[in-house]
């Protein structure tokens, strides 16, 4: 930050692509005995006596279909459709909210050694930058709504972040292609309602900074199980009520740390003030990390 480094230990952790994270969790979900299905995207329709109509639209011309659930998992991400954007249980972002943006480098620059996460702060957004386990440089980063625009591009934004930190450029990064999320920031009024239950991301989510999303996405996907078998029978408002409580406890109350840690990292004197303390008492920052990587104390929990 500032051209000040400041460098800590992390937990032992992998920096795994997302293409075999994905495809780890579709080879388990089927070995559980799912059915898969690509490019389909899904719609809430109505309540029927004992269960809750989805409306399957398959890519291409195959036909669209109608199916009855039980209970419906709404794990559909940040920005879905599943349900309308005006529904209560759809996610609404705040209006501070930053933007997302991910790239993937591939390079033989030795700048950024594997096992190592590099966090370049700016003044006005972060870039996170990871070697993956193929050899590829993964940035990803959060910007001010008004930064991506005013530096004339996402890769501009980031190349200001990097400058600013005093961290070296990827060779790549002029030509880099960048992907943008939706508002970051935001959060469903609902977690749950007739015969759905909403979790990781559509539930609401903060920002990157902390790189906890897939915990906190994983740690809900395994305290629903037992919601689903209970959804097996009669469903009540006192099962969304539980599920509601349960989700806060699991990921809403820990993603606060990451919500602070975002407001602070906007205050420059505040910034600074935490990273010379950090520098000169690494322990009170690692003590944060090693709490914020407790996610087998959090699924065991479930
Ligand atoms: C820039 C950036 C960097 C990040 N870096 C990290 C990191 O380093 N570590 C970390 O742990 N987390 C990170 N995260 C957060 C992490 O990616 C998310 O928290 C996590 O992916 C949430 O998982 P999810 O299953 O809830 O949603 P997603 O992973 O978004 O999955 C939702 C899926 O639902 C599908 N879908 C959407 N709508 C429909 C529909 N109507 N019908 C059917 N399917 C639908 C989508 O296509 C998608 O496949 C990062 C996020 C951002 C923005």
């Amino acid at each position: 930050m500032g051209g000040k480094a400041l460098k800590l230990e992390l937990p032992g952790g992998w920096a795994l692509s997302r293409e075999r994270f994905d495809q780890a969790l579709v080879d388990a979900a089927e070995a559980a005995g799912a059915t898969v299905r690509f490019q389909t995207s899904a719609v809430l329709e109505e309540i029927t006596p004992d269960g809750r109509m989805v409306r399957l639209r398959p890519p291409g011309d195959a036909p669209i279909e109608r199916i009855k659930a039980r209970v419906v998992l709404v794990a559909a991400g940040l920005q879905h459709q599943v349900m309308s954007p005006s529904h209560a249980a759809s996610s609404r972002s705040t209006p501070e909210s930053r933007l997302g943006a991910g790239c993937l480098i591939n390079d033989d620059d030795v700048s950024y050694e594997p096992g190592a996460i590099h966090m370049a702060i700016g003044q006005r957004g972060y870039v996170g930058l990871v070697r993956r386990e193929d050899g590829a440089l993964n940035l990803a980063a959060a910007f001010d709504r008004a930064v991506v625009k005013s530096s004339g591009g996402v890769a501009r934004a980031a190349e200001d972040v990097l400058n600013q930190a005093g961290f070296p450029l990827p060779r790549s990064l002029e030509s880099s292609r960048w992907q943008l999320t939706p508002a970051l920031t935001r959060r469903a009024g609902l977690f749950a309602g007739d015969r759905f239950l909403l979790l990781g991301d559509a539930t609401g989510y903060v920002e990157p900074f902390t790189g906890e999303g897939m915990a906190w996405a994983l740690a809900a996907g395994a305290a629903v199980a037992p919601f689903v078998e209970e959804a097996q029978g009669e469903w009540s408002a006192d099962l969304e009520r539980r599920w509601q409580r349960r989700l806060v406890d699991l990921t809403i109350s820990r993603q606060r740390v990451c919500s602070v840690l975002s407001t602070l990292l906007r205050q420059p004197l505040t910034t600074n003030a935490l990273f010379n303390l950090g520098c000169q008492w690494p322990a009170i920052p690692q003590r944060v990390i090693r709490s914020l990587n407790q996610v087998s104390p959090l699924m065991a929990s479930s």
